[in-house]
């Protein structure tokens, strides 16, 4: 019998690369917790209709993405393959609007797609992504966008491009997809598979299209920033100005169009010359429509999701693997050392250190190779004298300094402990032991 095997499109993430998982989460949470919005966790399924009519059902997502089947009691369930519609079935059915005002929410969390896996697109991959809703203010358009720009920079990716756009409002969209199926109708046969289809059902999305010849016949097409309203039009501007005031380039992109049916007004992504076919970092956009569409008040709303596949890509490419810091491993050899050990390791960690204690039994030679090996400032050592003494044996990693003490005194020396490993932690060296002792 052969072993199973995650599904493809499915993958691990192993300890090495959870390192950067933590950072970008750690660093989203905090730019994200220092703008007042407020982590939000709704469920990873949801009734399928939800999404029919949340995403649009002409949609790829819906259309062929999406991971639908019958639960035990014969319910249409769907493994969410985005976040928007849960925020948003959630903020209808908990009364959020009724707090009145603006609720900024974030998220973070699997999403699941049906499609091809390859670098950067997975079956169950993962985005963090922010909904404001109860704003059409320009400004709010333009927050979300600096909070991702803010997000990517201080982890340290510079080389990105922002494109926008404008899809206008409801109106507008209608008339200029009227328009882009008048000048493609034409072009009809020459289209690639997929864009003769969608040139009745969504034909927006042709723009999007990575066929050459398709790509060729759409140079040409009515853009869309010729088919806004004179509102849609003084919001957009407002937008393009903001953005140049807080000193954000973009690139106006009148071929973004998004995938999602509900998107009105300013679209936008943050895209990556480093990441192939795959170079979409940060998608997102207002959608002034969906609270409404979905039941609830006319909510105007914007957000975006940023893949955390593809930034960790970008981000292994660019830096070393965050460094995990550990206090103490603790060597010991002996009955009554290793009983030791593990009591002095369980206070130590309640006195806030983090410690490693070797569980192999081994001889001192290979347990001290493992202290080398595991980063620790320091190493505390007991064998059977020490066990005797209820003394414990220090071993600075770095300098090789080594001192007995009493395993009294060393928890009772947690401060100058503390100074001692943190000196090492932000230089390199440690500022040794005699001063302390
Ligand atoms: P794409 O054109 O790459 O399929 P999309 O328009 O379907 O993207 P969105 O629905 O806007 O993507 O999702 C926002 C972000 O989530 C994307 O920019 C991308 O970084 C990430 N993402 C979307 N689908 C996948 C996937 N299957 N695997 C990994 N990341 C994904
Ligand atoms: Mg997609």
């Amino acid at each position: 019998m052969g072993t199973i095997q995650a599904l493809r499109g499915t993958r691990d993430i192993l300890p090495e690369e959870v390192v950067y998982w933590q950072k970008v989460e750690a660093t989203a949470r905090e730019i994200l917790g220092k703008a007042a919005y407020q982590e939000i966790r709704t469920p990873i399924f949801e009734e399928t209709g939800l999404f029919e009519r949340g995403i649009g059902e002409a949609t790829d997502v819906v259309g062929k993405e999406m991971y639908t089947f019958l639960d035990r009691g014969d319910r249409s369930i769907t493994l969410r393959p985005e976040g928007t519609a849960g925020v948003v079935r959630s903020f209808i059915e908990n009364g959020l609007f009724a707090q009145g005002g603006v609720q900024r929410l974030w998220y973070t969390g699997p999403m699941f797609r049906y499609e091809r896996p390859q670098a950067g697109r997975q079956r169950q991959f993962h985005q963090i992504g922010v909904e404001v809703l109860g704003s059409s203010d320009p400004r709010a358009d333009v927050e979300v966008i600096a909070i991702a720009n803010n997000i990517l920079q201080t982890l340290g990716l510079k080389t990105l491009r922002l494109d926008v756009n404008s899809l206008g409002n409801a109106e507008d969209r209608q008339q200029y997809r009227q328009a882009l199926i008048d000048y493609l109708t034409p072009y009809k046969n020459e289209l690639d598979a997929d864009s003769q289809d969608r040139l009745t059902r969504n034909p927006l999305r042709i723009l999007d299209s990575k066929d050459e010849r398709t790509k060729e016949i759409s140079l040409n097409a009515p853009s869309i920033l010729d088919h806004l309203s004179s509102d849609s039009k003084r919001h957009f501007d407002r937008v393009l100005q903001l953005l140049t005031d807080l000193g954000i380039s973009y690139e106006l992109n009148p071929r973004l169009v998004r995938g999602l049916d509900y998107y009105t007004h300013t679209a936008f992504e943050i895209i990556s010359d480093d990441l192939g076919a795959q170079a979409t970092v940060c998608g997102g956009g207002r959608y002034d429509g969906l609270v409404a569409q979905l039941g609830g008040p006319d909510t105007p709303a914007i957000g975006w999701a940023i893949g955390l596949e593809r930034l960790i890509i970008l981000l292994q490419k660019l830096q070393e693997k965050p460094r995990q810091f550990l206090d103490f491993y603790v060597v010991s050899r002996g009955e009554k050392a290793e009983a030791q050990a593990l009591i002095l390791g369980q206070k130590l960690r309640q006195l806030g250190f983090s410690v490693e204690l070797d569980l192999s039994g081994s001889a001192f030679k290979k347990q001290f190779a493992r202290a080398d090996k595991s980063g620790a400032v320091g190493c505390l050592i007991l064998g059977d004298e020490e066990a005797e003494n209820q003394s414990v044996n220090l071993k600075w990693m770095t300098t090789k300094e080594q001192q007995t003490i009493s395993q009294v005194d060393l928890l009772q020396k947690t401060e100058q402990l503390r100074k001692e490993i943190d000196s090492y932690q932000h230089s390199g060296v440690t500022s040794g032991l005699s001063r302390l002792f």
